[in-house]
C-alpha cells in the first residue's frame, strides 16, 4: 500500500469487476471513496461516491489544482486517525472511464477532496503523512 499503483494499460472486464467489488466494500463501510491498493490490488483504480453518484476512475491524473483549504479527514485503511489535511480547493482529473476513454472532471469541496485523497492512496501516500513526525509516532503505538 507504500508504494505507486501500476497503471492500468487496457480496460478489460477484470477493471470492470474489480471496480464493482470496490464500490460494494465502499458503500459497506461507508466510505466516500476507495483506491485499489487498500484491498490488496496493485492497479490504478479507485471509486468515489460523495452521496451524488459513483464515480469510477482509472489512472486518475490531477492536472490542475486551484485554491487550499484544510479539513479533517478519515480513512477506512487508518481507522483511528482523523487528520486535519491541506489540499487544493479545487481539482481537475483526468482519468480513463470503464470503456477505456479518457474523461476529464472539475470537481470542488468534498468531491475535490475525495479524488486527492484517493490519488494519494494510488501513489502509496496515506493522510499519516501529513502528520508531524511526532504525532505519527504517538499513532503507530
Ligand atoms: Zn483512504
Amino acid at each position: 500500500m507504500r508504494k505507486k499503483a501500476s497503471s492500468v494499460i487496457r480496460v478489460t472486464d477484470e477493471e470492470r469487476r474489480i471496480l464493482c467489488d470496490m464500490a460494494d466494500s465502499m458503500y459497506l463501510n461507508n466510505g466516500v471513496g476507495l483506491a485499489a491498493v487498500q484491498v490488496g490490488i496493485d492497479k490504478q483504480l479507485a471509486v468515489i461516491d460523495i452521496g451524488k453518484g459513483l464515480v469510477k476512475l482509472i489512472n486518475p491524473s490531477i492536472t490542475k489544482k486551484m485554491g487550499t483549504e484544510t479539513q479533517e479527514e478519515g480513512c477506512l485503511s487508518v481507522p483511528d486517525a482523523v487528520v486535519k489535511v491541506k489540499r487544493a480547493k479545487k481539482v481537475t482529473v483526468s482519468f480513463l472511464d470503464e470503456n477505456g476513454e479518457v474523461r476529464q472532471i472539475t470537481a470542488e469541496g468534498l468531491f475535490a477532496r475525495a479524488i486527492q485523497h484517493e490519488v494519494d492512496h494510488l501513489s502509496g501516500k496515506l493522510i499519516v503523512d501529513y502528520l508531524n513526525p511526532i504525532k505519527r509516532l504517538f499513532l503507530k503505538r
